[in-house]
């Protein structure tokens, strides 16, 4: 029966493997770098937004420069003009008009300081955002590679797991490695146990010691299991 105690060791290392690799996909370092990028997104964002507004900012004062030019030329031309009229509703009508361009122009003038007002913000948020930025960086260049070093290390962990399971099972029987395997797909960490009292190691249900007895009593030939899950008793 010593060879249940061969597959046992099998299963052990089966079972430090699957636990290594469920450790890989939830490392608390992966948590931390998923956060530590959520955060340089956002900052970037942020950045981008500003620069959106600063652009369209911009764009606005160039149209607007060009509408004040635009009033300026037809204020110097309808002065000009109002020098040369002598008719007093004419006059009147170009002291109307000038009027109005000015206050157009004046009106210019107001969105223009408005529109710097909100580059020069936006300018000073980015300028605050750019060394958030950096630092937001190099957490997502620390986090990333505590990550890569957390995988490492338990993908070495994996490999010589690996190896030792497969120095375990070359002294186990190809058949009962097959069984095992089969076994294992039902019950991963409980193809083949030790009893704990009367319990099975498995399934934790007790088995009668007249059971017991009988398996204690086999031959080397015959493998005992448990009676409730199959399970392999080594004894
Ligand atoms: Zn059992």
């Amino acid at each position: 029966m010593t060879v249940l105690s061969d597959l046992l060791a099998v299963q052990t290392t089966d079972i430090a493997i699957s636990q290594a690799k469920h450790r890989i996909t939830h490392l608390q370092e992966t948590i931390d770098r998923e956060a530590a990028k959520k955060a340089l997104a956002e900052i970037e964002a942020q950045i981008a937004s500003c620069d959106a507004e600063i652009v369209a900012a911009n764009s606005e004062i160039t149209k607007v420069d060009r509408l004040s030019h635009e009033h300026d030329d037809k204020l110097v031309k309808l002065n000009k003009q109002l020098k040369t009229v002598i008719a007093p509703r004419e006059a009147e009508a170009l002291q109307h008009e000038i009027a109005t361009v000015t206050t157009e122009r004046s009106a210019l003038d107001d969105r223009e300081l408005e529109l710097m007002g909100v580059v020069e913000e936006n300018e000073n948020k980015k300028n605050k955002l750019v060394p958030v930025q950096t630092s937001a960086k190099s957490t997502l260049a620390a986090a990333t590679m505590a990550l890569s070093s957390a995988k490492q290390k338990i993908d070495a962990e994996i490999a010589a797991l690996t190896e030792q399971r497969s120095a375990q099972s070359l002294v186990v029987p190809t058949s009962l490695m097959s069984t095992y395997e089969a076994k294992r797909k039902h019950r991963p960490d409980g193809a083949v146990c030790r009893l704990t009292g009367p319990t099975c190691g498995s399934c934790h249900l007790d088995i009668s010691q007249g059971e017991i007895n009988s398996m204690r009593a086999m031959s080397e030939s015959e493998l005992p299991e448990c009676p409730h899950c199959g399970s392999f008793i080594v004894f």
